[in-house]
């Protein structure tokens, strides 16, 4: 077993697009990974969400902006303001496009003494994927999305796991602390008189690493499958179906069919989707044509939880 607590789960607190809905908010979610907690996107009341879904927002970590469209980020000014009258001082530390650096500044202008915290805004302007962020078990790249002005989407991966020693073994061969050491790390143990431990033998890995990448907004573009290969789960934005795709071509989103031929090229083990336009079409048609091209595919509503 792993030291680690392996959790790796997304809460989806908003799955509209732009325009208000009712059962659906605008774009946030929620992403614990091996003890932390980051929020991606924080559209409008994002922090009553995180209060309904039991997301403890005190714990969280990092936010990660995807771009300045207010369904996106309008959130985010009252999460902070809340994060300070709790009385929070943990730094946060928040990437976004480096035009929400005006805004935020503007912010903090005003009500900038009611946050007692500091924070840590790093400015994205990568032209492909780019690590951004990095814990002792996870990596979080940052790349750029096609949606007319500038927008990032984020893959969270775990790293390649220490390798763990099968108890009996550390007896049965008598291992010593170096030679701990060597299996860890995926070799094999090779003694001064010619004895070799192999490291199939006395070692295995704990877990494979598993990803999850966010895409929201976003046109389909070239790249985009292949800068998300092999990616256990995607979240693609799916704002329109299939008999809307003029709209979707014009406004710079994706529909259902292209978000599936994403997950597709990319080989994803899932894709989920969501941002679904304000449109009277029910969920089962977006789900339905994505499953045309990727059968698993699963249409997410707020409040839903899904295991990475
Ligand atoms: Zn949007
Ligand atoms: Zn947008």
């Amino acid at each position: 077993m792993s030291n680690t607590p392996n959790i790796f789960k997304v809460t989806m607190l908003g799955t509209a697009s732009a325009m208000p809905v009712r059962d659906r908010t605008q774009s946030a979610q929620a992403l614990q990974v091996h003890g932390r907690l980051f929020l991606i996107d924080c559209g409008e009341g994002t922090q009553y969400k995180m209060v309904q879904y039991r997301v403890p927002m005190m714990k969280l970590d990092s936010i990660f902006i995807s771009h300045i469209h207010g369904d996106h980020v309008f959130g985010i000014f009252g999460l902070l303001s809340t994060l300070g009258m709790k009385g929070r001082t943990i730094p946060v530390n928040i990437f976004a496009p480096a035009n929400f650096g005006p805004i935020l500044k503007f912010f903090l202008s005003y009500y900038g003494e009611g946050i007692p915290f500091e924070i840590r805004f790093t400015p994205l302007k990568m032209k492909g994927p780019e690590i951004i962020l990095e814990t002792k078990s996870t990596q979080v790249l940052a790349f750029p999305l096609n949606h007319g002005i500038e927008t990032f989407g984020f893959i969270f991966r775990e790293k390649e796991p220490l390798y763990n020693i099968r108890k009996e073994c550390i007896a049965e061969y008598g291992l010593t602390l170096t030679e701990i050491g060597t299996l860890k790390r995926g070799e094999d143990v090779v003694r001064a008189d010619g004895t070799v431990i192999p490291l199939a033998a006395a070692a295995y890995k704990p877990y494979q690493p598993r990803s999850y990448a966010y895409c929201s907004d976003t046109a389909p573009f070239p790249e985009e499958g292949a800068w998300l290969k092999g990616t256990t789960v995607i979240y693609h934005e799916a704002t329109y179906p299939e008999e809307y795709a003029p709209e979707g071509e014009k406004r710079g989103h994706s529909t259902a069919r292209q978000a599936a031929k994403v997950a597709l090229e990319a080989g994803a083990g899932r894709l989920i989707i969501g941002h679904y336009t304000s449109r009277n079409v029910e969920i089962e048609v977006f789900q339905r044509e994505c499953r045309e091209i990727f059968p698993d595919t699963f249409a997410a509503s707020d409040g839903e939880v899904y295991e990475i």
